[in-house]
């Protein structure tokens, strides 16, 4: 078959999951929690349901989230947002960020990528038609160098796709970054979608999002996730938040993609950012204890843990432990050492010689403990 995306394989987290489940493995590769979601959002799901809130909810979502999601931001960040003409659900960020490429990206448009890049982003443009320019965030640090991504704006960059906090380098934007990100994309006419599923997940710093700059947010689809702040990742409900021009684009493509998403969901979510908005501003500390247990727990072992200020991803450099290229020797660890982890260069154009894979924190305790305890016998 002459396929659309002939460069394209199976995602490296259905891969690695799959790898270690085959080899009873501890999964710390593909992003998601090992422990329960809170009772009273479960609770609420089972209400709604049986109260019959199963049939399609409004193609944009149902009103009661997106006044919610509209309160968070203000609260957040200060922005405050219009619930009717800008906010639209979506079934995760995964359909909301491929929609708001297919609303805004034509033939022959180019795209501003930094690697490493969450590995949806580029299939999404390329069936869009559109071309990527891959630019890499700058070791060890991983930041942006915005001279070089000012440089390489042509007449035909339409879009800059951004994530921060970062998967999988764990970093976040700082201020300065905003400003940049707004100056360049105000001066060149730039729209933005910005990927910020990891919102409420940083440590030793304040939020931060594209919500809080005004010439951002002009410009941006902003995108993020319940998946990951109420630890129900396979619940599959993400938005976005674009201004009304953005956002009625943004609803054209949707409706045909999914039209809605999973309804009572929806309202347990609404309920849960009314009732128990403090888990949402704990969930920062939540997962800085999880970070600082895992960093613990691997004290004496030879992997290098480099800084991670944000997400629930921690990554790893092995250069002291193996040569081998981080796909073959993540394969080893799961097979040969019962852990799994995510290799660095599978979110490059091209990689970087270095030898790092990633580790996800989002587990148990004593999932962490017993990880790091095999992870320090090589
Ligand atoms: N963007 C990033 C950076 C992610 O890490 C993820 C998921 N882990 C997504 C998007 C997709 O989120 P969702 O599961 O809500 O589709
Ligand atoms: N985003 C998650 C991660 O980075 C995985 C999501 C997925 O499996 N599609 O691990």
């Amino acid at each position: 078959i002459n396929s659309k995306l002939p460069h394209v394989g199976t995602t490296i987290f259905s891969v690695m999951s799959a790898l270690a489940n085959e080899n009873k493995a501890i999964n710390l590769s593909q992003g998601f929690p090992d422990f329960a979601a809170s009772e009273y959002l479960l609770e609420r799901l089972n209400y709604h349901a049986t109260a019959g809130r199963n049939q399609y909810a409004p193609m944009n979502g149902v009103p009661e989230l997106r006044e919610a999601i509209a309160d968070l931001i203000g609260d957040c960040y200060g922005r405050k947002v219009d619930a009717e003409t800008e906010i639209t659900l979506a079934s995760g960020a995964t359909e909301a960020l491929f929609v708001a490429v297919q609303a805004i990206i034509r033939p022959g448009d180019d795209v501003i990528l930094l690697d490493p890049a969450y590995d949806s982003y580029e299939p999404a443009i390329t069936l869009a038609g559109g071309s990527c320019t891959r630019l890499s965030l700058v070791p060890p640090r991983y930041q942006p160098d915005w001279q070089q991504i000012e440089d390489s704006i042509k007449p035909n960059t339409r879009l800059i796709m951004v994530n921060s906090p970062h998967n999988p380098t764990a970093t976040a934007f700082t201020d300065s970054d905003w400003r940049e990100l707004e100056r360049i994309a105000d001066k060149h006419n730039l729209l933005v979608i910005s990927d910020e599923v990891y919102e409420h997940i940083v440590f030793e710093r304040e939020r931060n999002s594209a919500h809080r700059y005004p010439g951002l947010a002009e410009r941006t689809f902003v995108v993020s996730s319940f998946g990951k702040t109420f630890h129900v990742t396979g619940w599959k409900l993400g938005y976005c938040v674009a201004p009304p021009a953005l956002s009625e684009e943004f609803r054209k493509v949707h409706q045909f993609v999914t039209f809605t998403s999973f309804t009572p969901a929806q309202y347990a979510v609404a309920d849960m950012l009314t009732e128990k908005r403090d888990e949402v501003h704990a969930l920062g500390a939540f997962y800085q204890r999880k970070r600082d247990c895992f960093i613990h727990a691997m004290r004496g072992s030879r992997f290098e843990l480099l800084p991670s200020a944000g997400t629930y991803f921690v990554l790893a450099d092995y250069s002291a432990l193996s040569d081998l290229n981080d796909v073959d020797y993540c394969h080893q660890l799961t097979r040969e050492h019962g852990v799994a982890a995510i290799p660095l260069s599978v979110f490059y154009e091209t990689p970087p010689e270095s030898r790092i894979v990633r580790f996800c924190f989002a587990k148990r305790e004593q999932t962490l403990i017993d990880a790091a305890a095999r992870l320090k016998t090589l």
